[in-house]
């Protein structure tokens, strides 16, 4: 019998933001023994650790590198969509921003009917999680697993961005993660001593020791395995080879919004007739597997800038040797070091608008660079109403599925972006960007009506990276787990990823993810 074949209490299916989590969480008890299951390899890559060059491993053998299915509301484009494969996930690709959304999120979740996943029931998680380097207070953990730190190293550009934000009358806020939401500051990132620090730096590299774990890399999970509507195990590929493996307490889901609702559809649990249309055979009827995606669709508004001070010297030898030798300098920066939460229009309970300011130029996810120096703004939807879905391609469940991200569907989405583009020129034109603003390159002088910025939307916007939803916890018809992230219907099948977020947060999803493993892993031992 493989290794592998050994029994487990728990198998764990994907090795990314949430799967480290509960991986490291459930084997502190050391009668428990898991397996993690992680389809890429290890996160080797030197890229990974340099903060500044998280876009480097785009389209890269630890990316899935997927692409949506042609956007209707984006000129038919279809979109790519980076995701982590590798250990660590896309906390090993991300960049790094720490930001867990506004309260009123989670007494959202708690009002659609999840019990006890209010701001007062989260907040704890956030908080055991966090080691954050400001200490601890009432918002703020200082003894957990991940490091939440100050940028080492902050742009000119960028304190010229947070001036420009006071000179509109935009609030400083120190800490998004506090009371208040609102206003401009300074990102805090998941990094230690200028290195990025992933939920596999984090939680499963201090686990890796114990004996009562055990982790396969290139692993690929291709099915649940079903006896009587109980999840007993995960069939995988592994070196060209199909194996099976079982769990004698739970299958545990945390392959991500893509990977996890494609996972449940291709071993028969989702919306029927779609399955069988796929070739599969259907086992449950789960209509809501795939359904309710949701992402933070963003535009980039760049500048060129007149003084040689961005990012486009970041990697010269000096700079190269800075980071080596003291992790310091502008490697070590997340580019999007700085940012605004903004309400464009009144009567809003959390802000809709997340303003991104990077002093670099990021366009087309940084794939296409330029020679000159440039910086630039991302004004981003926080609070979409559109939704979308992923669906089978084929039963093969090495070939991607479907996805629909269906961005800017409903008008009013679209409306918040236009005002994120035209308050991005008002700060490129304050006083405080005087010293380097150069011709404006995206969208460029010649778009200037709404209807013109409209359509550069269409022509330009992107994926945030933050696809959630697509297996949504709640009671009603559509959702696909229930509070304590059972699989409705099915026995011993947990879902605990961004997937099962029933709406978006109002800012980025990698700390609200970890959150959710962290009490998963509570409501695991406490046998709910
Ligand atoms: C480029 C980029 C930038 C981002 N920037 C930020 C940011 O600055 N701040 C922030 O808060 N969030 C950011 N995010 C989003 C954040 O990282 C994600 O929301 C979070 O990591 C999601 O965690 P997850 O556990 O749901 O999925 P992931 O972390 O993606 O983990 C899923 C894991 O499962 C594995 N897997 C999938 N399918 C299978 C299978 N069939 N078999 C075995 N293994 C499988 C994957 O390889 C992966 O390791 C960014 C994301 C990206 C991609």
């Amino acid at each position: 019998m493989p290794a592998e074949n050994r029994a487990y209490d728990y198998v764990i299916v994907g090795a990314g933001s949430a799967g480290c989590v509960l991986a490291s969480r459930l084997t502190e008890d050391p009668d428990t023994r898991v397996l993690l299951l992680e389809a890429g390899g290890p996160a080797s890559p030197r890229e990974v650790r340099i903060p500044a060059a998280f876009s480097k491993l785009y389209k890269t053998l630890v990316d899935w590198n997927y692409s949506t299915e042609p956007e209707p509301c984006l000129r038919n484009r279809k979109l790519y969509w980076p995701r982590g494969k590798m250990i660590g996930g896309s906390s090993s690709m991300n960049a790094m921003i720490y930001i867990r959304g506004n309260s009123a999120d989670y007494d959202g979740w708690a009002s659609l009917g999840n019990d006890r996943w209010g701001f007062q029931d989260v907040l704890p998680y956030f908080k055991k999680s966090e080691r954050q380097e400001r200490g601890a207070s009432e918002y703020h953990g200082a003894n957990g697993p991940l490091n939440v730190a100050d940028l080492r190293c902050v742009n000119p550009l960028t304190r010229s961005f947070l001036s420009a934000a006071q000179e509109l009358g935009i609030p400083a806020n120190s800490d998004f993660n506090s009371a208040t939401q609102d206003g401009a500051g300074l990102y805090q990132v998941t990094q230690k001593n200028g290195q990025r620090h992933s939920a596999a730096d984090a939680y499963l590299h201090p686990a890796l020791a114990r004996p009562n774990l055990k982790v396969l890399a290139n692993a690929h999970a291709t099915r649940i395995v079903l006896e009587n509507r109980r999840a007993v195990g995960i069939e995988y590929i592994r070196n060209n080879a199909v194996e099976t493996v079982r769990a004698n307490r739970e299958v545990l889901l945390a392959g991500g919004s893509v990977n996890s609702p494609q996972l449940l559809l291709l071993s028969g649990i989702g919306p029927a007739d779609q399955i069988r249309s796929a070739g599969v055979r259907a086992v449950h009827d789960v209509p809501g597997v795939g359904k309710n995606l949701q992402d933070h669709p963003m535009v980039s508004v760049g500048y060129l800038c007149t003084r040689p001070v961005t990012m486009a010297n970041a990697e010269s030898p000096v700079n190269f040797l800075r980071y080596l030798m003291f992790k310091r300098g502008p490697l070590v920066s997340n580019v999007a070091e700085a940012g605004i939460f903004l309400r464009t229009r009144p009567g809003l309970n959390v802000p809709d608008l997340q303003l991104l300011f990077g002093p670099a130029y990021y366009v087309n996810h940084g794939l296409t660079p330029r020679k000159e120096h440039c910086f630039g703004f991302g004004p981003t939807l926080v609070t979409p109403e559109s939704r979308g879905s992923i669906s089978l391609k084929s039963s093969n469940p090495l070939e991607p599925p479907a996805i629909y991200a269906n961005y800017l569907s409903i008008p009013a989405d679209m409306r918040v972006l236009v005002e994120g583009v035209k308050l991005s020129r008002q700060l490129a034109h304050a006083k405080s960007f005087e010293p380097y603003r150069g011709d404006e390159l995206h969208p460029g002088s010649s778009v200037q009506s709404d209807a013109e910025i409209v359509e550069f939307i269409r022509a330009e916007a992107q994926t945030l990276y933050h696809p959630v939803g697509s297996c949504k916890m709640g009671n009603d018809s559509m959702a696909v787990v229930d509070a304590s992230l059972r699989v409705h219907g099915i026995d011993g099948l947990r879902v605990a990823d961004a997937s099962v977020m029933p709406r978006i947060p109002s800012g980025n999803t990698n700390a609200p993810t970890i959150m959710i493993a962290e009490k998963a892993a509570d409501i695991l031992r406490a046998g709910f």
